[in-house]
Formats: structure tokens, C-alpha cells, sequence
């Protein structure tokens, strides 16, 4: 039975862990930044020292091909991959691993001498952090990038989208041509570490993912009278703050009783405007995000989170504005790729559980134009998205060997 070289695999990590490597640990590396290209340098080198054909398309998605080098109808690859880019100090496996396992695996294939039917790829999408904009690259490959937006995708520090790619080498302009011909992929699995704690809390060394997650960001806007904090009285103060506050636990309160454990929420970015201590705020702004994995529920829960907001207002005298600024939908993964990947778990004498994925992937991309899905490995104490997030070495090899099983399995 065709294995990983686990040895070369865990060398491998290592060796692009330096790339943004932050001195207490983890790294920082965005996409298209110096350690990013530097990063996607030592990947292209690696592709072709293990063989396989490398390319970048215009959306600067890298590739390695196992008897393909590009992508056509004609001959529907079997895909693999995940990402190189990083949040800010973010943790060396978060998509590291799926890129790493999934050229092991074509390496190993390659060594073998096994002849899968069809073609293999792995790809490391581009910006999947997305601090230009959410899976970037994937977006382009799938035919979803709307050209109209490139000129103002932009990080939230200000950094145009245009202007960081033409630093790498890069024209945003033709990102969209990266969209790959309808067909051209038979099939995706993406390898990825859970990012939470249920796997490794459950003691199971591999979960076949059944669904991802869609995401909702709403921005609500409070607005009442800014007043003087000392000689308003109370009873006639329109406090925005408060109506923001309120609105908050009732929000969470709300998702948490009817999101059937598993819907959940947040509410990360606050506002109060003139934001002094001596002034009645007038103004208070949220973003609200949900996530879900069931599309109705989402919805459900959007539609009365926007009631609630009104409702608070109304009965506070403080105006609401309500702006959906981004909204993706929650993702089946394909039940093709969920048997290949308990399959192999069953060859190599694993259990494997079902999750649903909490957090956003390339995969959910990919599943609009093929048979998607991905598999989980445990990450340590639940740990991601910080620099100490690490999975044991066993786990590692683990979850190469099963993306292995998966890949040969949906390539024969
Ligand atoms: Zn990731």
C-alpha cells in the first residue's frame, strides 16, 4: 500500500514555517506580501524537485501537477490543496498542512509508480484569509470574482488590492482568467486542521466533513442625540450606546436559544461616536457576524435579529439602519468525497466521525463547480488562528495518509 513520507512531510512544514516566522512563535504571513512570494518561491521549487509540474495562474493560485499541467474538460483532474497565506499571527498548520499533505501525497503517488486514471493536482489558493478579499483565489479559479470589484477590494488598513499584487508581480485586472472551463475538475478534497476543540476532546483522529458553514456580517447603525453627559436628564437622554448594548445580548441570546447549538455569533467591531466620556453617545455602530450551517436557519436568524433591532429602537426612540455587508451560503459537501475519505479511514483502521465545519474553506468554493468536501485532523486544545495552534505528528501523518486513500480512490 502506497504511505507518505512523514519524515519529508514534517520537513516540509518546517521549512515554510520560516517564512514570516514571528520570533515567539507562528507567523505572519499575507498573501502577497515579501514572505508570502518568498513562500510561494520555495513551493514551486518543491513541486518540481518532487516531479510534478508547477504553474501559478493569473489569480496567483500555485499548482503541482501529477500528468497535468493545466485545466481542460477534456481531462477532469482530481484536486487537492489549501493555503500558504496566514491571518497575523496565526499558527504554521492552518492551511499549510492541506498544501504539504496534498504534494506528499503526489510525490508519493509519483515514487510509487501508481498510475491513477486520472490526473492529480494541489493547489495553494491564493488570499484564502482573505485580507484583500475571502478566498481570493478560490473565488477566481470557481468563476465567481466579479472584475467590477478588484479596483476597490481593499485590507482594512486601506491597501488597495491592485496595489499589492502589482508589487508581487501580479495584474488584478486579470485575476477573473483564472476561472477554470466548466468540467475541468472531476473532484476536491481538502485536508485541514479542525480549528476546534470537538475531535480532540472526542479523542477521534479524523472527521469527514459533511457541511461548512455560511457566514453573515451585518452592520447595524444606532442613531440617537448626543447630549450633555452632566445636565441631561436621564429620563430624556437618546443613548445609541445603549440601544447598541441591548441589542447585543438579545441578539445573542436569541441565536443562542433557537440556533440549535449550532449556530453561533459575535460581535467583534463597536462604535460610539463623539466616543468622549461627557457626551450622551448619538451614534453606535456594530458589526454583527452569524454562522451557520443550515442556509433556512441563517436566514431565520438574520430576519429576526433585524426585527429585534428595530424593536429595541422603537421603544428607545433611537433610529436603525441595517446593512447586510456579506453573506455567504452554507455548503454540503459532496457525499462522493465524504465515502472516499471514511474508506480510506477504514484501509488504515481509523475511526472517523462526521463535523460540520465552523469555520470558512476553499472547499466551499470548489463546491460550486464539482464533488467537494475536505477532512479534519485534531488541532491541540482546540487552538487556531494563534501561534501556538499545533496538531501531534502522528495526526499529521495520519491525515496525509487518509487524504491519500481519498485522492487515489477519487482518481480511479
Ligand atoms: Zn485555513
Amino acid at each position: 500500500m502506497t504511505t507518505v513520507n512523514a519524515a519529508r512531510l514534517h520537513a516540509h512544514i518546517a521549512s515554510l514555517a520560516r517564512f514570516g516566522a514571528l520570533p515567539g512563535g507562528g507567523v505572519t504571513r499575507s498573501c502577497w506580501s515579501p514572505p508570502h512570494e518568498e513562500a510561494r518561491a520555495w513551493l514551486l521549487g518543491e513541486i518540481r524537485a518532487a516531479g510534478l509540474t508547477g504553474w501559478v495562474d493569473p489569480a496567483g493560485n500555485v499548482f503541482g501537477g501529477l500528468g497535468a499541467s493545466g485545466f481542460s474538460a477534456a481531462t477532469p483532474v482530481v484536486l487537492t490543496g489549501s493555503h500558504i497565506d496566514t491571518v497575523p499571527e496565526g499558527g504554521i498548520l492552518d492551511g499549510a498542512l492541506g498544501v504539504l499533505a496534498g504534494l506528499e501525497c503526489l510525490h508519493a503517488i509519483r515514487e510509487a509508480g501508481a498510475a491513477p486514471r486520472r490526473p492529480l493536482v494541489v493547489a495553494a489558493w491564493s488570499d484564502e484569509e482573505g485580507r484583500y478579499g475571502s478566498l481570493f483565489g478560490s473565488r477566481a479559479f470557481c468563476g465567481g470574482l466579479d472584475p467590477a470589484a478588484i479596483p476597490t477590494m481593499a485590507a482594512v488598513d486601506g491597501e488597495r488590492l491592485v496595489d499589492a499584487m502589482a508589487r508581487a508581480g501580479f495584474d488584478a485586472t486579470k485575476a477573473p482568467q483564472a476561472a477554470a472551463p466548466k468540467g475541468a475538475v472531476h473532484a476536491y478534497v481538502e485536508l485541514h486542521i479542525e480549528q476546534g476543540p470537538r475531535l480532540d476532546e472526542a479523542g477521534v483522529p479524523i472527521a469527514a466533513v459533511d457541511s461548512i458553514v455560511g457566514v453573515r456580517r451585518t452592520r447595524l447603525i444606532f442613531s440617537g442625540q448626543a447630549d450633555h453627559a452632566g445636565t441631561t436628564p436621564m429620563e430624556r437622554r437618546r443613548d445609541a450606546f445603549l440601544a447598541a448594548a441591548d441589542y447585543s445580548l438579545r441578539a445573542r441570546d436569541h441565536i443562542v436559544a433557537h440556533g440549535g447549538g449550532r449556530s453561533v455569533t459575535n460581535i467583534g467591531v463597536v462604535s460610539v461616536h463623539p466616543g468622549v466620556s461627557n457626551i450622551v453617545p448619538g451614534r453606535a455602530e456594530l458589526v454583527h457576524e452569524m454562522r451557520s450551517p443550515d442556509a433556512e436557519q441563517l436566514e431565520r436568524l438574520a430576519s429576526a435579529c433585524e426585527t429585534l433591532a428595530r424593536e429595541i429602537g422603537a421603544r428607545r426612540g433611537i433610529g436603525v439602519e441595517i446593512r447586510r455587508t456579506s453573506a455567504t451560503t452554507p455548503v454540503t459537501c459532496a457525499p462522493r468525497v465524504q465515502a472516499a475519505v471514511a474508506t480510506a479511514c477504514k484501509g488504515l483502521g481509523l475511526e472517523c466521525t462526521t463535523l460540520y465545519s465552523a469555520a470558512g474553506h476553499d472547499a466551499q468554493n470548489l463546491a460550486l463547480v464539482t464533488d467537494s468536501g475536505m477532512l479534519f485532523i485534531p488541532s491541540r486544545g482546540g487552538r487556531s488562528h494563534r501561534v501556538d495552534e499545533t496538531s501531534d505528528a502522528e495526526a499529521i501523518e495520519r491525515g496525509a495518509n487518509v487524504l491519500l486513500g481519498a485522492l487515489l480512490d477519487l482518481a480511479s
